[in-house]
């Protein structure tokens, strides 16, 4: 008997949604913490005002962005907003067809006995708030896990890629009880000196973690999905890997790992600039060849640091703001296609969005 119960069939159709080709998710769940450091960039007051606002901007971007973007993913707070003209924010992705996702983790905790490495808290009550937001609108939620590399160290260590995996597996059932699609991330950060073929061997042994507990939970994966990091090479590494070596490495460690049943791999975006996010997944979707899954984007800091910027806080920036989001969206949903053939550069779209032990 899988998790899934009488939700099976939905489960499964608003994944293969999700997964529809050329098209990929909005991450826009960024916690009251993590929006404020992003405003704070441009000055702007971490309020509920701008908050709301802010959210308006992309959540009423028009129509075309349905070609490119099946789900968003929203914070707490967000899923209860609505437009200027009263409208609520979960009817206007309704309106346009894009699935509704909710970010469900609480954020992570150090684990005794190790060196700073996390577990993801909020399984307690979990069930009950699925039920809410389903009633609400969502159709998939989200729960972020963090691993971090040091090879000296030997990091990851196994009991954090046990913890996180069992955690995840956890979420993933009681999500699926309740109707919501999880997105399961186990995210390996970009921080580190490691070369790419470290990177590879460890998220390989992550993602085979995962997917056994995920076995263990009786998860319905055809109404899953996965959220990896891609396979690069360290921030601090000597040399960075291409986005030919991005593509090998990340659809061998994919390809090894993820069971054909899962409809669709979303890729986070973890620190690389707007572009390179874009190059990589296009190099992906080229390397990977055939394949059983959708290899798309779902992505935080990639589709919004130049939407943010030109934004500036300002009204009268909202429709070129939009456009910035737009172009975004649709260069990723072409290498989502393996057709991105690349875009002039502009400063804000090669800025490094890295930030160390990143924390949404
Ligand atoms: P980034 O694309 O900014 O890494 O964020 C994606 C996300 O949802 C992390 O949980």
């Amino acid at each position: 008997m899988s998790a899934a119960g009488k939700y099976t069939e939905e489960l499964i159709k608003t994944a293969n949604l999700i997964a529809s080709p050329g098209k990929g998710i909005l991450a826009a769940d960024e916690s009251t913490n993590t929006i404020g450091q992003r405003f704070q960039k441009i000055n702007l007051e971490n309020n509920e005002a701008n908050r709301r606002a802010y959210r308006e901007l992309l959540i009423g971007t028009n129509l075309d962005i349905q070609k490119h973007i099946s789900g968003v993913i929203l914070y707490e707070e967000t899923l209860y907003q609505k437009m200027e003209d009263g409208t609520p924010f979960v009817d206007v992705l309704k309106s346009k067809g894009i699935q509704i996702g909710i970010k469900v983790d609480k954020g992570t905790q150090p684990i005794p006995g190790t060196d700073n490495e996390t577990s993801t808290q909020g399984l307690d009550g979990l069930g009950d708030r699925c039920k809410k937001y389903y009633e609400q609108g969502a159709r998939f939620a989200k729960w972020r896990a963090v691993l971090k590399i040091d090879v000296p160290k030997g990091l990851p260590s196994q009991l954090s890629i046990t913890e996180n995996a069992h955690t995840l597996a956890r979420y993933a059932a009681i999500c699926q009880e309740n109707g919501l699609v999880p997105i399961v991330e186990p995210e390996i950060l970009m921080d580190g000196e490691h070369s790419i073929e470290d990177s590879a061997r460890i998220t390989e042994q992550v993602l085979a973690a995962v997917f056994k507990h995920l076995n263990d939970q009786h998860v319905l994966l055809e109404g899953a999905l996965l959220k990896p990091n891609m396979v690069l090479s360290g921030t601090q590494s000597k040399t960075k890997a291409t986005p030919a070596q991005v593509g090998k490495y990340t659809s061998q460690t994919l390809k090894r790992t993820v069971p054909p049943a899962l409809p669709g791999i979303v890729f986070l975006s973890g620190g690389q600039t707007e572009i390179e996010a874009t190059e990589n997944l296009n190099a992906i979707n080229l390397a990977a060849g055939s394949k059983p899954w959708s290899l798309t984007f779902s992505y935080g800091r990639a589709l919004q640091a130049s939407v943010i910027k030109t934004w500036n806080g300002d009204k009268a920036n909202v429709d070129k703001a939009r456009d910035v989001y737009l172009h975004r969206a649709k260069s990723n949903s072409l290498a989502q296609l393996g057709k991105y053939e690349g875009e002039e550069k502009t400063a804000s779209a090669s800025e490094s969005l890295f930030v160390s032990n990143y924390k949404y």
